[in-house]
């Protein structure tokens, strides 16, 4: 008896993992995985989001590392010179509010990115429900979800962003003036961000307080002339989100000084990766980043010279300890 149970059970495995049904389920335009992490922090909640992962060549992308450094390192974290780079934003629920750390990449790069808005219902949110998207700076994969098509994404949000970055990515006379490569970084502004701005809803800052309560943009340039950190705290529980500062734990916490391709000022992005992280180390405090693998939130710890990512442990109950 106890085998024909047996049977029966492996026939009906069997047929779930080959029926269309079971295939159906794993197309290439939904996220195969659950696509969000909670946890608690303090009185507020962070919400990681995956907007979808996407192969980058870290031996091109990455730069200013002395030969055959990077690729060694990849390999001591068993990682391939082209790794599935992931795509992260964040929602915070604060005192009410539900405030979103960039907006990811919406139809920008196909298929296999823009899912921040799947997650973000599989998190039991909608779009209209976001009152406030703080940006870390104007890049496709942080700003390309304000807009879906025509239409903005968040119809009730407020976008935040330095006023810096804001002046510097959406004036042509600064397009004109950039190097080629750079070009198409004006072209997503005017895309993404402008239409957000005639709107009315784009606020800009000036880093001199709060933005709300528990909620500091902070000053960290280089990877753009305006890139801003977030710093979110409530009963002592402190994330700093560090966007694009830090691309990868692989190579750049062991390695600070090492840049990248799509650094706007890479000696200055050095310099402010250095600052940040020496801090985060010596605080102890939590840290959100991009790009790192999903949910892309743990801790760093001083390594020898340099650094190492410690990931948050998973909780299946969101209290993130
Ligand atoms: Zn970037």
């Amino acid at each position: 008896m106890k085998n024909l149970i047996k049977a029966i059970l492996c026939m009906a495995i069997v047929f779930v993992i080959y029926s269309p049904y079971a295939k159906a389920q794993h197309t290439p335009n939904s996220l195969n995985q659950p696509g969000y992490y909670h946890m608690a922090l303090g009185d507020f909640e962070v919400i990681a989001l995956s907007d979808g992962t996407t192969p980058q060549k870290l031996n091109e992308l990455l730069t200013n590392a002395k030969p055959g450094e990077v690729e060694r390192l990849l390999k001591q974290h068993y990682q391939a010179s082209i790794i599935e780079c992931s795509v992260n934003a964040y929602l915070v629920k604060a005192n009410g509010k539900l405030i979103l750390i960039d907006a990811g990449t919406s139809d920008v790069y196909g298929l296999a990115l823009g899912h921040i808005a799947e997650g973000l219902n599989k998190a039991g949110y909608k779009p209209e429900q976001i009152d406030a998207i703080l940006l870390t700076h104007i890049h496709m994969d942080h700003i390309g979800g304000l807009m879906n098509g025509d239409k903005i994404a968040f119809p009730n949000a407020t976008v935040y962003i330095s006023k810096i970055e804001a002046d510097y990515y959406l004036n042509p006379a600064n397009k004109a003036k950039a190097a080629e490569g750079a070009k198409r970084f004006f072209d997503g502004a005017e895309q993404k961000l402008r239409p957000i701005l005639t709107a009315g809803k784009l606020r800009t800052f000036d880093f001199d307080g709060e933005l709300f309560p528990g909620i500091i943009p902070i000053a960290s340039f280089g990877h753009t002339p305006g890139h801003s950190f977030y710093v979110v705290e409530s009963q002592g529980e402190k994330m700093l989100f560090m966007g694009d500062v830090l691309v990868s734990d692989a190579v750049q916490l062991p390695e600070p000084s090492v840049t990248s391709v799509y650094d706007y000022d890479a000696g200055q992005a050095a310099v402010t990766r250095k600052k940040a992280l020496a801090e985060a180390a010596d605080a102890g405090y939590w840290v959100g980043v991009s790009h790192i693998s999903f949910p892309g939130i743990g801790h760093i710890r001083v390594d020898g010279k340099g650094y190492v990512w410690v990931p948050v442990n998973y909780s299946a109950s969101g209290n993130g300890q």
